[in-house]
């Protein structure tokens, strides 16, 4: 296994690392960086420069704009990509749905939906969670029953990320409620103003507002917005989880975000001295720098493994990545709390048009409601109980 990286390599890493730096409108990384949410508009504005590059999809076909990778390009531009700080593109679209219907839609579909949702004019939001079927999402009750040219659908979904956004929604419906639970599940789109759609927000322990629960009553969709085949979704699904391998671990977000932290942590003082020099506060910087070490190693050996592997196949290992990813994420939010000391006790939430005064310095803001929105982190994308499971199964085969 060679983990160093061929001349061509280091080119293709040193380009993006100029894209990123230099050409990404520096006002969007800082944002970022300051662990402040975008607004609706910098998110779009955000991909399409992306896009302009080529840069959105490039883990789409290229007859649909994608750039054709090699596992090892794909890991450099993430990373370069989180090491300065620029907001990822919108998942939904550029991890989710699209791959989805590149893969399993028709022609029709492709030309209808895939350039739009590379350029964010159509922003996704995915509708698979319900109340009681997280985990077990095979287990999920919405229902899209078929009446003529449509279905009619109804049941609700939960945790809608950034629903009040979204233009369309990818859903997974019970559409044969008597066959095996995985087995009768559709992958349907339909507009997000479809009459019959509620979006209820709900607001996080952050204060912040990012996902919803969405309820569908009677909602009429057209049979062409099936994906694919009908009850062939959890397939679809499965692909779509599973498309996911190495960002997940937001190895270079986390080397940003200790870059942060030693920043402020020399601005902030023990005593007559700054909090960097304090040996207990190095130790534990230390401690999360070196497990984050190892999990960039272990990234690269994903990595390195995906140079020859299958193209399509879930890999376990990115359980482990999700597992280690999430908890040195929120390491680095408790840190970044004990960095900003007693000005992380105010609530002082990172909500866009914001005018209150801040207490203590501007970069404190960003310490507590960081640390509380981090939570989700170990819960979303399959939580870390869930990640235990699959290491324990499919890797040490017990
Ligand atoms: C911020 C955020 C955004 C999200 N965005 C979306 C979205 O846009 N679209 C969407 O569809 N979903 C979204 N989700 C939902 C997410 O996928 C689910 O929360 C997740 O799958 C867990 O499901 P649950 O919340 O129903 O918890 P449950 O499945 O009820 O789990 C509760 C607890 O039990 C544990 N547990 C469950 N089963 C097992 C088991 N077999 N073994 C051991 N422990 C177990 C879990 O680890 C957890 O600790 C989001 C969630 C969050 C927090």
């Amino acid at each position: 296994m060679d983990l160093n990286f061929t001349p061509e390599e280091i080119a293709f890493r040193d380009e993006a690392r100029r894209f990123f730096r230099e050409e990404f409108p520096a006002e969007l990384r800082e944002k970022t960086a300051a662990g402040h949410h975008l607004t609706k508009e910098e998110m779009i504005r955000s991909q399409r420069v992306l896009n302009a590059r080529g840069w959105a999809v490039p883990n789409w076909p290229v007859e649909w704009g994608g750039q054709a990778w090699t596992p090892v390009q794909v890991y450099l531009y993430q990373d370069e990509m989180q090491q300065a700080n620029v907001p990822p593109p919108l998942a939904f679209n550029a991890s989710m749905v699209g791959p989805v219907i590149a893969q399993f839609g028709s022609d029709e579909q492709k030309r209808r939906y895939l350039a739009r949702a590379a350029n964010l004019d159509d922003w996704w939001c995915q509708g698979f969670s319900e109340p009681g079927s997280g985990s077990d999402l095979a287990s999920l009750r919405t229902k899209a029953e078929r009446r003529g040219d449509n279905f009619i659908i109804n049941g609700q979904k939960t945790w809608t990320t950034l629903a009040q956004h979204a233009d369309w929604i990818f859903c997974l419906c019970r559409t044969d409620a008597a066959a095996k639970k995985q087995e009768g599940i559709s992958f349907i789109v339909f507009p997000m103003n479809s009459k019959g759609i509620t979006v209820r927000p709900i607001q996080t322990i952050d204060g912040g507002h990012e996902v919803n629960e969405v309820f569908f009553d009677d909602v009429e969709v057209p049979a062409e917005n099936l994906i694919g085949q009908e009850n062939k979704g959890w397939d679809y699904a499965k692909f779509l989880l599973g498309n996911e391998r190495t960002g997940i671990a937001r190895v270079g977000a986390s080397k940003a975000k200790v870059q942060r932290i030693k920043q402020l942590a020399a601005l902030e003082t023990v005593g007559e001295r700054p909090l960097i020099e304090d040996a207990k506060f190095r130790e534990k910087l230390a401690s999360v720098e070196v497990e984050l070490k190892a999990l960039e190693m272990t990234q690269l050996r994903v990595v390195a493994a995906e140079r020859t592997a299958a193209r399509g196949k879930p890999n376990p290992a990115s359980s482990i990545l999700k597992l280690k990813g999430s908890v040195i994420q929120q390491q680095l939010t408790e840190l970044a709390i004990e960095v900003v000391g007693p000005f992380a006790m105010p609530y002082q939430p990172l909500e866009a048009g914001r005018n209150e005064p801040v207490i203590g310095p501007d970069y404190a803001t960003e310490a507590a409601p960081d640390y509380f929105n981090y939570r989700k982190v170990s819960i979303y994308g399959g939580s870390n109980e869930i990640q235990r499971n699959i290491v324990a199964k499919a890797i040490l085969g017990l």
